[in-house]
């Protein structure tokens, strides 16, 4: 039997990070049992049905290594409708489906003030089709639904606990449970591999499985993620987007890596392994049921490191969509032209080492691409103390008179100027900097005057100079 998975997303117009977590972890699991990966987009929300928002999804997978044209589909539900409809004519033809017109407020009547489930009033009373009434499935009374689930073991429910559901709208349209099922029938779908989330339905799809006569699918219902709160992550409180992780500047290599360690880790202290490590090592019955800490803070750290492990030239590379804006990160603060290569080349080597995420490199290089600095005015409050116009001036006199403009020489003159007036380094630097670059922070100095040049550098200390008149 060929190991069939399937991602299938529902289309919200971003790709929540546990969404990338299920991908992958679907990806690896068919690919070490030699299988298929299908890709479902489920669509039949007709308002969440938008070409951009597959579009989306598609690029988020790509992106995390799930490459367009290496899968099967994508599949849209919306197109499997014909076969929903006719599943559901054949558990009402079988008997194991019944309709129903009793709205809520009529169970709650009979049932109470708590809505508990449905009461099975309509079971018996033999009602055909019609407008307005939903298709209810029968449960059995009796037995209890095992669930074989690789990462939970046999999660049993019992029959009688599982209310008759709804399998078909009041307007004939099947609901998810039953188009979920009868696409992963059509598919050949052999392992479910999905959010925790999406037990609760499982006993209820399985029975759906076993009413449509095909066996039921492996299930693994891999942890739910959570916050520092130990809250489910969700969109209107966390940053779930892989979307805005990337433009923000995570590296695919570095986010796919902690993805996989949701809820599962390779064996030794090893976190940092390459992805074919992981390919090879995961094991999907290892995954730890327990909701799975998403700590952002960690991920930086992650991520920091990836940058830092990268040939320079590409990091490099890895930077361009910060140094010249894309379709959906914001464009630098300097213009096209103003951008230099050379120059950029030159300091590459020092950012590298300082970021833990690219979008940072920019305000780390703007001073020298932007005709002045972008002070910022905290730091200039703070750096132009009592003393900084006399230092500043010496240092423009002292650099003038350098016959070298390099590093060591800047930094062996300006560490002269300042014990001239009883400052160590660190102190006659931050007037200098904050004049230079507009910051307290940023890129060795001494570098950085060295690659900005000694034209440039003089004038942004005479205009601080004369900034502090
Ligand atoms: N469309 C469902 C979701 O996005 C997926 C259901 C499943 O994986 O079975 O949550």
């Amino acid at each position: 039997m060929t190991v069939r998975v399937r991602f299938a997303p529902s289309p919200t117009g971003m790709f929540h990070v546990g969404g990338a977590r299920s991908a992958l972890q679907n990806w690896i699991y068919a690919k070490q049992q030699g299988g298929v990966f299908v890709l479902r987009i489920e669509d039949t929300d007709a308002a969440r049905n938008k070409p951009e928002w597959t579009e989306g999804i598609l690029s988020a997978l790509d992106w995390i290594g799930i490459a367009r044209g290496s899968y099967e589909g994508p599949y849209f539900q919306s197109s499997y409708a014909g076969e929903h409809r006719a599943a559901a004519q054949r558990l009402y033809d079988g008997g194991r489906a019944y309709y129903c017109d009793c709205t809520r407020e009529d169970v709650q009547a009979r049932t109470g003030s708590q809505y508990q489930g449905y009461d099975g009033y309509c079971r018996d009373r033999g009602l055909g089709p019609g407008e307005g009434r939903a298709l209810r499935f029968r449960t059995p009374d009796e037995g209890a639904t095992v669930v074989v689930d690789l990462i939970r073991g046999e999660p049993t429910f019992e029959n009688k606990l599982i209310e008759d559901f709804v399998i078909a709208r009041g307007d004939g349209s099947p609901v998810f449970l039953l188009a979920n099922v009868v696409d992963d029938m059509t598919m050949g779908i052999t392992h479910v591999i999905r959010a925790e989330e999406h037990l609760p339905n499982t006993p209820k799809q399985q029975l759906l499985w076993d009413a449509l006569g095909v066996k039921p699918p492996v299930w693994a219902h891999v942890p739910v993620v959570v916050n520092e709160k130990r809250q489910k992550l969700s969109k209107r409180r966390d940053k779930v987007a892989l979307e805005a992780y990337r433009d923000e500047g995570y590296l695919a290599a570095a986010m796919r890596n902690y993805l996989m360690l949701l809820g599962w880790a390779p064996s030794g202290d090893r976190e940092i392994v390459p992805w074919s490590v992981i390919e090879e090592a995961f094991r999907l019955e290892e995954v730890n049921p327990s909701p799975a800490f998403f700590d952002e803070k960690k991920l930086r750290a992650f991520n920091g490191e990836y940058i830092r492990a990268l040939p320079v030239e590409d990091f490099i590379t890895e930077c361009q969509p910060w140094l010249t804006g894309t379709d959906t990160i914001v464009p630098p603060p300097w213009q096209p032209e103003e951008f230099d290569p050379a120059a950029f080349a030159a300091v590459a080597p020092l950012a590298q080492t300082r970021i833990a995420v690219l979008s940072e490199i920019v305000p780390n290089v703007d001073f020298l691409f932007l005709a002045d600095p972008l002070i910022d005015e905290a730091a200039w409050a703070k750096a132009m103390k009592e003393g900084a116009a006399e230092l500043l001036d010496a240092a423009v006199a002292a650099f003038e008179a350098l016959e070298s403009w390099d590093a060591e020489s800047l930094k062996s003159t300006l560490e002269a100027v300042g014990a001239e007036r009883g400052l160590k380094l660190g102190k006659a630097q931050a007037p200098v900097r904050v004049a230079v670059t507009g910051r307290t922070v940023g890129l060795p100095l001494f570098e950085s005057l060295e690659v900005l040049g000694r034209e440039r550098t003089l004038t942004r200390l005479r205009a601080a100079r004369v900034r502090l008149v």
